[in-house]
């Protein structure tokens, strides 16, 4: 597979809409993306219910086109929004982590972070 230099990589979140769980794909378009996810991850649907929805604020440039195994990679780079059972990168507890601004931090950090500001 050749991929030309003004393909830009994105990152896409692929899912079944009867399932909670998506799959963190990076690939230069959603076609390209359902087909890494039908091929490479564990996605249980027909294909023609295979969802695919481009996550606009990913930063993956440096990313490999392909399946993103690692969660936490993939929440870091902004493809999952959020994610249970994760290390939080402030208080180090395993909770329910959201992306936020370029760090995986769980709801009460968040809410800390935002008290401050006010
Ligand atoms: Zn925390």
């Amino acid at each position: 597979m050749t991929i030309k230099k003004e393909d830009k990589k994105r990152g896409y979140f692929v899912y079944n809409p009867d399932d909670d769980h998506g799959f963190p794909i990076i690939a230069t378009s959603a076609k390209e993306a359902k087909k890494i996810a039908w091929k490479d991850s564990e996605i249980d649907c027909e294909w023609i219910d295979i969802r695919v929805r481009w996550k606009r604020n990913t930063k993956v440039d440096d990313l490999p086109i392909g399946y993103v195994k690692d969660e936490m990679l993939a929440i870091r780079r902004g493809i999952y929004d959020w994610l249970e059972d994760a290390t939080c990168d402030i208080c180090n507890e395993d909770k329910t982590v959201e992306h936020y601004n370029g760090k995986v931090i769980c709801g009460d950090c968040i809410d800390k972070i935002n008290n401050k500001k006010e």
